[in-house]
């Protein structure tokens, strides 16, 4: 298969040798299929959030291994430039597939931006003074020029449906939904191959929350990027993502399709994870042989 992470034995331990040592991963091994919406779903304290930072190099692992593999050039990087992926010696042209971030010399700043990670309500960390402004920050981090850095955060807001009208306005006059996608859309502009999204639409009413998901959707089939999604909500999993990652505490205890991870109702309630009813109704009337997808008018249906 085509995997743009592995993760092999992953374990994390907090306080450890303390009375409160307490493992936040126990012994994970999973894979996110390359161009994938994948969801990560689970109870608070199951381990999503110490999962996706590991990812990224938030967090380094101390037990077990995490391997990626990235294309050459990030689809948002319209200059073609690249840059180092090795410290001194190799970029990502010479070296290519599979790569441990345990390899010495490992760049942990240049992975941070090949997989981008938007943490909850991310619009808390809008400082500058105008939306294109805040957008071009982290290009211009990365060392772009300008005008590249420019180019590279207009793409990222026309994905994102935030029109040029809203260019040079204070990201504070933004409504809430705009300016979460500026603030998706300053992660989008350094080119991540992975963007992992914890809680995106938390906060955000139903129409907003569709929205969002629909150019996110937008992305992955634009971009032809792979997300990870981080979600409390079966509902938005069940709608948008294809394949579905279950920790508990700590233990990865289900991977697959949302339908064969959703199908399994007792086991996911077992974990606290009950399907929203419509759902469930759904996949019991597929499971009984009935062609029906949701969406379908009663006419279609019977
Ligand atoms: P989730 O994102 O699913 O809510 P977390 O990854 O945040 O879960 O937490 C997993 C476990 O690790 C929890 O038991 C949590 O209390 C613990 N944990 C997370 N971060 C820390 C930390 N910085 N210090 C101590 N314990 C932590």
């Amino acid at each position: 298969g085509d995997y743009i992470v592995e993760a092999e034995h992953l374990s994390a331990i907090f306080q450890e040798g303390t009375a409160m040592e307490s493992f936040a991963l126990k012994d994970l091994s999973m894979k996110i299929r390359r161009g994938s919406l994948t969801a990560v779903i689970g109870h608070t304290g199951s381990g999503k959030s110490t999962l996706v930072q590991h990812l990224n190099g938030l967090i380094k692992a101390k037990s077990g291994e995490i391997f990626v593999s990235f294309r050459e050039n990030p689809p948002l990087v319209k200059s073609g430039k690249s840059f180092l992926f090795f410290k001194g010696k190799k970029t990502v042209i010479e070296k290519k597939g599979r790569l441990s971030l345990s390899e010495e010399g490992f760049d942990y700043r240049a992975l941070r931006f090949k997989v981008g990670l938007v943490f909850q309500y991310p619009e808390y960390q809008l400082f500058e003074e105008t939306v294109l402004a805040d957008v071009m920050f982290g290009p211009l981090n990365q060392g772009k020029t300008r005008e590249d850095a420019e180019a590279l955060a207009k793409d990222a807001l026309a994905s994102l449906g935030i029109g040029e009208e809203l260019y040079a306005k204070s990201p504070f006059e933004l409504s809430g939904g705009q300016k979460r996608k500026v603030a998706i859309a300053g992660v989008l502009a350094m080119g991540p191959e992975l963007l992992i999204l914890d809680e995106p639409t938390a906060g955000l009413d139903p129409a907003g929350r569709d929205e969002l998901f629909e150019e996110i959707a937008g992305l992955r089939k634009n971009y032809a990027m792979t997300i990870l999604l981080v979600s409390h909500s079966m509902d938005d999993v069940a709608r948008y993502a294809d394949e579905v990652l279950v920790l508990h505490q700590g233990e990865l205890k289900m991977e697959g399709t949302v339908e064969e991870v959703f199908s399994k109702k007792e086991e996911l309630e077992g974990m606290g994870l009950g399907l929203p009813q419509i759902r469930a109704l759904l996949f019991d009337l597929q499971k009984n042989g009935l062609d029906i997808q949701l969406g379908n008018t009663v006419e279609e249906a019977v």
